[in-house]
């Protein structure tokens, strides 16, 4: 019997919630319930695995549980990027191959989204407007983007070098010595279609919201040990993310981490006028750990994604909110000196999981039991991927993508704490002094 060791808790609306209409969560699990499979965690990859397996095996009954209500953890929390490719692997064969079977995961995960929100009429403001992988210094643009163009160049992706003056023309500010523009990531309220998807599962599905498993046990059968009931079920689907570790999975190679974002009011025109550039455009930095991600939202709003700190035991303060909104604000006016007036509307922190090198936990955890976790920050699409070809695999369906996401799937163990947190804190002080220059 695994007790979950950390639980998911309500660290207040993230900004993409507290701007939609308010949502009646299902109810949450009372008493006894019984599934064919059970999936734990009601994100990107969870909705996914969940949808693919009603689908497949429509005489399947399936319960979808997460803690806190569907768009309040990571998958509504984040930046909203849903990215189609990797960026800097590296270089050499094995990069290449594997940015190539990237490219296919991730672009299979937008074409399923796409269709999903067009079914189902998901207002998430989508924007099919590409984004820009950004370097503010000379440096960072040799350290980073000619990689990265070098990598795009290999495996045939069209994308464009912007230098100073083609980057301050598109967004406006005159901040980033050069990026690259690729055509194919979706900018969207990832709330709004984390929300939607769940809203939208199929009728075999039945989701229960505000539903923390506490505890897991096997004998012949899963028992979930719920709040406030017992899910009892044949198949096991985990798709917890951060959590992942706490569930006693993924323990080693899997490391959580906080993200903080802050979303200013919507634009006035004149201060739409003043800013300039494209209508909407996206940034993801050179270098994540020191500078910010940014989107300019179809309503006019600006998203600012800035610190990724080593959190493992998933938890942040309301004092250090308070902190982050206040750098946030600095950051902000610095980089958006004509915007001096307009409000950081919302401030908020989610969890995200990363391995030391970029792979997912992904496969078979034990009896009957099947995970995927660990998305390093672009776990739109390889959340949702992941789920999906997690259900193939756990139904013995072959599906000729499984052979590019197992590619991903070896994250190295870690040493025990507080080896790992030692190390972890070093790289990141090195990297923020090392790095500075991309701030
Ligand atoms: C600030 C920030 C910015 C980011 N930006 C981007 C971006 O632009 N693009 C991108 O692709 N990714 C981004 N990410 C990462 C992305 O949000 C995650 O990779 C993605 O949400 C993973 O989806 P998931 O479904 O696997 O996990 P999650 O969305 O974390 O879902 C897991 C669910 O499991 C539930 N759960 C956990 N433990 C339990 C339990 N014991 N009982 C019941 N339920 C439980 C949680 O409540 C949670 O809802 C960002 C993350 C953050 C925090």
């Amino acid at each position: 019997m695994t007790h979950v060791r950390v639980l998911p808790k309500d660290d207040g609306p993230a900004g993409w919630t507290a701007i939609l209409p308010p949502r009646t969560p299902r109810p949450a699990l009372q008493g006894e319930a019984r599934a064919d499979w059970a999936v734990l965690g009601g994100g990107f990859t969870g909705l996914a695995a969940a949808r693919r397996i009603a689908k497949a095996r429509p005489q399947d009954t399936i319960v979808v549980v997460d803690a806190l209500s569907v768009g309040e953890g990571a998958s509504g929390r984040n930046s909203g990027f849903a990215i189609d490719h990797a960026h800097t692997l590296g270089g050499g064969t094995a990069a290449t191959e594997s940015a190539r079977g990237q490219k296919r995961l991730y672009t299979a995960a937008i074409r399923h989204l796409r269709g999903l929100a067009e079914t189902h009429g998901i207002e998430c403001d989508w924007r099919d407007c590409g984004k820009f992988h950004a370097a503010a210094s000379a440096r960072g643009a040799e350290k980073y983007l000619k990689p990265l163009a070098s990598e795009l160049e290999a495996i045939g992706e069209p994308f464009e070098w912007c230098g100073r003056a083609a980057m301050s023309e598109a967004i406006g500010i005159d901040h980033y010595e050069a990026g690259i523009y690729t055509p194919g990531t979706v900018l969207m309220n990832p709330a709004a279609l984390v929300r939607g998807l769940g809203d939208a599962l199929p009728a075999n599905v039945t989701l229960y919201e505000r539903t923390p498993v506490k505890e897991i046990a096997y004998s012949g059968e899963i028992i979930l040990t719920t709040k406030q009931g017992q899910l009892t079920a044949r198949n096991l689907i985990v798709a917890a993310n951060a959590f992942m570790p706490a569930l006693g999975f993924g323990v080693r190679r899997l490391m959580p981490f906080v993200a903080y974002a802050s979303l200013t009011a919507p634009m006035s025109g004149e201060e739409r006028t003043a800013l300039g550039g494209r209508r909407a455009w996206g940034i993801t930095p050179a270098n994540a750990f020191v500078a910010p991600t940014i989107q300019r939202t179809g309503d006019h709003r600006i998203l600012f994604r800035e610190q990724i700190i080593y959190r493992p035991g998933l938890s942040f303060s309301a004092a250090e909110l308070t902190r982050v909104r206040a750098r946030h604000k600095e950051l902000f006016r610095a980089r958006f000196p004509m915007l001096d007036g307009l409000a950081l509307e919302h401030t908020w922190g989610g969890y995200l999981c990363l391995s030391r090198n970029q792979d997912s936990v992904f496969g078979a955890l034990g009896e009957n039991t099947w995970g995927a976790g660990g998305f390093q920050g672009i776990g739109i699409t390889r959340g949702t991927i992941a789920g999906m070809l997690l259900a193939d695999l756990a139904m013995g369906i072959q599906n000729p993508l499984l052979e590019d996401m197992m590619r991903l799937a070896r994250p190295p163990a870690n040493p025990p704490r507080p080896f790992t947190d030692i190390g972890v804190a070093l790289r990141a002080a090195w990297e923020a002094w090392a790095e500075r220059g991309e701030r």
